[in-house]
């Protein structure tokens, strides 16, 4: 039997991709060369569409990578000489601090429990080590005066906890003067960022986008790229195999350092073309009210409750729920059914589930999996 993917990653693939599929083989596209000028058009179309969706300036290019792992690394090898600031909330956000650590950056990090997220409100304006103003000596989170990068999670998929596009936009406005990043993997297209303002941003494939796995994409503007060609200038490592200069550099001919995944980037073409045909604003009101769908049943369901108490930071695109019954007992149960959730990430896995509320799944099969769950 064929399963309905709730998982947040990788998950059910867009209702359109067996047909891209279909017209990629028809198109040879596993075979043509990445120095062709049938490449350099689908780098173009998929850049093209990617722009109007997320509605990208030209002061940003669109680049790809491996995964989205790799840029985390990229960005703060790219972008940070001494020090990042991280808000951590759950594993991917840790995972992205961990990173800088990796780099030996001087990472500072403001960290929430799991479950719970960041709002503007709760930043100072001031940044710590700069002369405080009266008024803004609180208790509020101070962003350090010399990190060089802001790092937020708009999803943090283990937890289910959003940060909105509305704060983040705020927060850049608020803190001009550093660049700043948002891993928008288990979200994007849903939060609408500002990008005459945010520096960068980045997805991988397999989430919310609904494709095969194995692509990341990564939104960086000109204030990163010259900050990254200062760091080379002064012989930081900045990377090799990928490094922002030299994407970039390819970029400007729609081409890649390297032989890239020619395959996934003409899908994710056709899949961001389709999203633009319906409207990313019909594409976030459906999230919305497949969202309220599923959070209304587990306030109100017998052994379920929301795991994110704040309704302001709940993730409309992954809802994590604490069970009363064992969670593998509920995932079997469903599976019987023809769909599959997702389990607690990390310790969460016994006594959590979490469902994906990504574009590709229906509103018609949100409802299908609630009655399951029943
Ligand atoms: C899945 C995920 C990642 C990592 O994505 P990969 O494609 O595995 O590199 C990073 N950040 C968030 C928020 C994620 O959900």
């Amino acid at each position: 039997m064929s399963l309905t993917f709730f998982t947040p990653g990788p998950a059910e693939l867009y209702p359109t991709v067996a047909n891209h599929i279909q017209s990629a083989l028809a198109e040879q596209i596993g075979s043509i060369s990445h120095r062709s000028a049938q490449f350099r058009r689908i780098y173009q179309h998929t850049d093209e569409q990617l722009r109007a969706l997320l509605n990208v300036p030209s002061t940003h290019a669109i680049l790809f990578t491996g995964s989205a792992t790799e840029i985390w690394e990229r960005m703060l090898q790219n972008c940070v000489e001494f020090e990042s600031f991280h808000c951590v909330n759950g594993s991917f956000s840790r995972k992205f601090y961990d990173t800088a650590v990796d780099l030996k950056k001087f990472a500072h990090l403001v960290e929430k429990p799991l479950g719970q997220g960041f709002d503007y409100e709760e930043f100072s304006k001031v940044t710590e080590g700069s002369p405080k103003k009266a008024e803004e000596t609180g208790d509020k989170i101070r962003i350090p005066e010399y990190a060089e990068l802001v790092c937020l999670t708009a999803n943090e998929t283990s937890t289910g906890v959003q940060m909105r596009g509305v704060d983040i936009n705020k927060l850049k406005r608020s803190h001009r003067s550093k660049l700043f990043c948002v891993d928008m993997v288990s979200s994007a297209p849903y939060h609408s960022l500002d990008f005459e303002e945010v520096d960068s941003a980045f997805f991988s494939v397999q989430k919310s986008f609904g494709l095969p796995a194995g692509l990341g994409v990564w939104i960086v503007n000109e204030k990163c790229l010259a900050r990254a060609e200062q760091l080379k200038k002064q012989e930081t490592v900045i990377g090799s195999y990928h490094s922002l200069p030299s994407l970039w550099k390819n970029y400007k001919n729609f081409e890649t350092p390297e032989t890239p995944n020619v395959w996934n980037i003409y899908l994710l073409g056709k899949v961001a073309e389709d999203m633009n045909r319906l409207g990313v604003d019909h594409i976030r009101k459906d999230t919305d009210a497949k969202a309220r769908k599923i959070y209304d049943f587990l306030e109100k369901a017998d052994g379920f409750e929301p795991f994110v108490k704040n309704t302001e930071h709940r993730s409309p695109t992954v809802a994590v729920a604490n069970t009363k019954e064992p969670a593998k007992e509920i995932i079997e149960r469903v599976k019987g059914q023809g769909m599959l959730i997702g389990s607690g990430y990390g310790k969460a896995k016994d006594n959590q589930l979490r469902i994906a509320n990504f574009p590709a799944v229906s509103m018609e099969q949100v409802e299908r999996l609630l009655d399951a769950l029943k």
